[in-house]
């Protein structure tokens, strides 16, 4: 990929132009910074997507990365935690999904129309990419004396993202098997805590105390178009992970499974 820098619109607004091997044109803006007003959190906005209009006209493809990282001052660049790299590659997968799309129509191009399945399988394909070594050494430096990341604090994140890990496995297919479960009756009372205690004697190796009633604040069960979607979090997980461990036997870069035909 070609890359071309230049300021746009907002002093912060980092806007890179990319011409693809595949000759597609994609146009991404990043608002990394955080600053006073601006809304918390991270996305990935789909600002226009790839596709002909009635006239044969192509429209190019653009998106918008914004993060909250901690702010740059006079003195320091902004520093970021190995958090912050993991949400900005996993925001990155979804620009990343929207921009290389070479579908003509609007409606199903990049992330419009994506089953909601899909819709988080090349943001955490990517977010793998941010515990290589090769991949880290390649930006990670010490900020005052540029040394790159040592290998000993690459085995430490890999180890701490591994830690306990099974464990929050099992909350999330609690989590699932629970949305899903709650939409099949209408579940009144008394009987939500039924359903969530039977599940949990499946899926729990802590026991729950019964003061706990997380049932009442899990708003995905209604929210943000997850209703029995919370599963997709965990199946994008393993579809990330088939396609993560395809390319790493390969090498990780010039896989020629990563080639776009
Ligand atoms: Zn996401």
């Amino acid at each position: 990929m070609k890359k071309y820098k230049k300021n746009f619109v907002m002093k912060k607004l980092l806007h890179i132009t990319c011409i693809c091997t595949i000759n597609l044109q994609l146009d991404s803006y990043f608002d990394l910074e955080a600053r006073k007003g601006k809304r918390g959190g991270a996305w990935m906005h789909n600002w226009q997507a790839h596709c002909t209009d009635a006239e044969g006209k192509e429209q190019l493809a653009s998106a918008f990365v914004v993060c909250n990282f901690p702010a740059s001052t006079k003195t320091n660049p902004s520093l970021l935690r190995h958090d912050d790299v993991v949400t900005l590659f996993h925001e990155m997968g979804h620009a990343i999904h929207h921009m290389l799309s070479t579908v003509n129509e609007n409606e199903v191009s990049g992330v419009n129309g994506v089953e909601w399945d899909a819709v988080e399988f090349p943001s955490q394909f990517l977010e793998n990419f941010a515990y290589e070594p090769k991949v880290l050494k390649l930006f990670a430096q010490h900020h005052e004396t540029d040394e790159t990341i040592p290998n000993a604090m690459i085995e430490k994140l890999v180890k701490s993202k591994n830690f306990l890990s099974a464990s929050g496995m099992l909350r999330q297919l609690e989590f699932s098997i629970f949305d899903f479960k709650l939409h099949t009756k209408a579940y009144k009372g008394e009987e939500v805590q039924n359903l969530l205690d039977a599940i949990r004697k499946d899926t729990a190796l802590i026991q729950t105390p019964s003061y706990n009633k997380f049932q009442n604040g899990f708003a995905h069960i209604f929210a943000g178009g997850y209703s029995a979607g919370y599963y997709s979090y965990k199946w994008a997980e393993v579809l990330s992970a088939d396609a993560f461990f395809a390319v790493v036997d390969e090498g990780i870069f010039d896989s020629p499974t990563a080639k776009i035909s």
